[in-house]
């Protein structure tokens, strides 16, 4: 279905305070107040489903994947390969074999930083990454400078937030071993344009990482359409487990890459004297795997896609319009990430306060934000904050959330 669609009739509405009833966390006080959960960037709530699924194999279905014969281990590993296959589809990879399950997207930034580019690169070739990366995309790549000579070359933002994409030809050489940016700041919430990037880098030949962490939960993801070359996102932030992550890579280009971590599961036979690799994607799944965070997952995205992704960010965008109307009528607030295209996230400063204090007091009424650099402190600096309060918003947010946001804000504003 389309946004249009989604939007169309009040019948086919999104009705995030019905989702809301499946996510057994949310119904909580603290402090005496009604819980409002305006942290989903950080980590998202889990629905019932997810946490049966859960249960289910620790219940019922639990043994180590891929050994045995024996049928607790056959019932596991089907688990296990289907939700391999719900990630496929819900990414629409060619190739179930293309999936690879990591601990969250920091670990597959590191795979294809230790696996793809360190065994390409020569001292003095470059990766480009922008501004407003995630640590997670930033020191993955020193390290490389560190241990090969990697350079680091970094695409410029506006002072909205904005990746500045005219620059982006002229920051591309034959150096560049890859381009590597997020469809979605955590920071500001700054939607990417993935697909110009894709184009622009593949017309220079250099293949394209995508951090979809903060993207998959927002966005629908076709990464053929998309024709990236690498993706990552992590479960915990799509209402699945925490532990379990995703890397989609090209089949050839992961069947040309080295393993980067060895042990069980990820050989075909070992002797004193070598190995010989499994086939993928077992090759970058060394050690037992999260066996149960992966199910959870697979439950996770089906639970997303039964209520409609288009729908969802529908609510999303909606939500974050209002929220963003309501907070800038706050005297004293200013919102940090003022891009055009925006998703999810709403970061604020606010004056005479550290963004901390705003964070303790909020959590007094029952208000649960992010507060501090978001792990992205150079794009703070470049927007000359060093830290900013972050509501970010889920599915199951709704007005009556905003409102009490906003209301909490209006009461400290007075206080100070
Ligand atoms: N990239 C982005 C854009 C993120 O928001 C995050 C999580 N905050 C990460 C990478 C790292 O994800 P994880 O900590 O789950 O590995």
């Amino acid at each position: 279905m389309t946004m249009a669609a989604a939007l169309a009739g009040p019948d086919d509405r999104f009705d995030a305070a019905r989702a809301r009833l499946d996510f057994p966390c949310l119904h909580q006080t603290v402090h005496g107040r009604p819980l409002v959960y305006l942290d989903s960037a950080t980590s998202a709530q889990k629905p019932q489903a997810v946490i049966d699924a859960v249960a289910g194999v620790l219940c019922h279905d639990y043994a180590n994947i891929h050994r045995g014969v024996h049928t607790l281990s056959e019932r596991a590993t089907d688990l296990h390969e289907g939700a391999r296959e719900k990630v496929r589809a819900f990414i629409n990879a060619a190739e179930r074999r293309e999936v690879v399950f990591t601990r969250g997207g920091t670990e597959g930034i590191n795979l294809v930083a230790q696996s793809y580019v360190r065994p390409r690169a020569r001292p003095g070739d470059e990766v480009l990454i922008t501004t407003m990366e995630h640590h997670a995309n930033i020191v993955p790549w020193q390290l490389l400078g560190e241990q090969i000579g990697l350079k680091l070359v970094v695409a410029p933002i506006n002072d909205d937030g904005e990746l500045l994409l005219d620059a982006l030809p002229g920051l591309i050489s034959e150096r560049t071993r890859l381009v590597s940016v997020p469809w979605v700041s955590n920071a500001l919430g700054t939607i990417n344009p993935v697909h110009d990037i894709v184009a622009l880098a593949h017309a220079r030949g250099v293949p394209v990482l995508i951090d979809a962490c903060q993207a998959v939960q927002h966005i629908p993801v076709d990464v053929r359409e998309l024709d990236c070359d690498f993706l990552v996102f992590s479960g915990h932030k799509i209402y699945g487990p925490s532990g379990i992550g995703v890397l989609y890579g090209k089949a050839e280009l992961l069947e040309a890459m080295p393993p980067y971590q060895g042990g069980g599961d990820m050989i075909l036979s070992v002797s004193f004297e070598g190995t010989e690799f499994n086939e993928l994607p077992y090759k970058f799944e060394a050690g037992t795997p999260a066996i149960e965070a992966a199910v959870g997952l697979g439950a996770a995205l089906d639970y997303l896609v039964g209520l409609g992704i288009d729908r969802v960010a529908a609510h999303e965008a909606e939500l974050l319009a209002d929220a963003t109307r309501t907070l800038q009528q706050i005297p004293g607030l200013r919102i940090v990430g003022t891009a055009r295209a925006k998703s999810s996230v709403l970061s604020f400063v606010m004056d005479e306060l550290h963004p901390h204090d705003i964070g303790t007091l909020l959590d007094l009424d029952g208000v649960a934000v992010r507060t501090g650099h978001h792990c992205a402190m150079p794009v703070m600096t470049r927007l000359g904050v060093t830290a900013t309060a972050r509501a970010s918003i889920g599915l199951y947010n709704t007005q009556g959330d905003i409102e009490a946001l906003a209301t909490s804000l209006r009461r400290i504003t007075a206080m100070f």
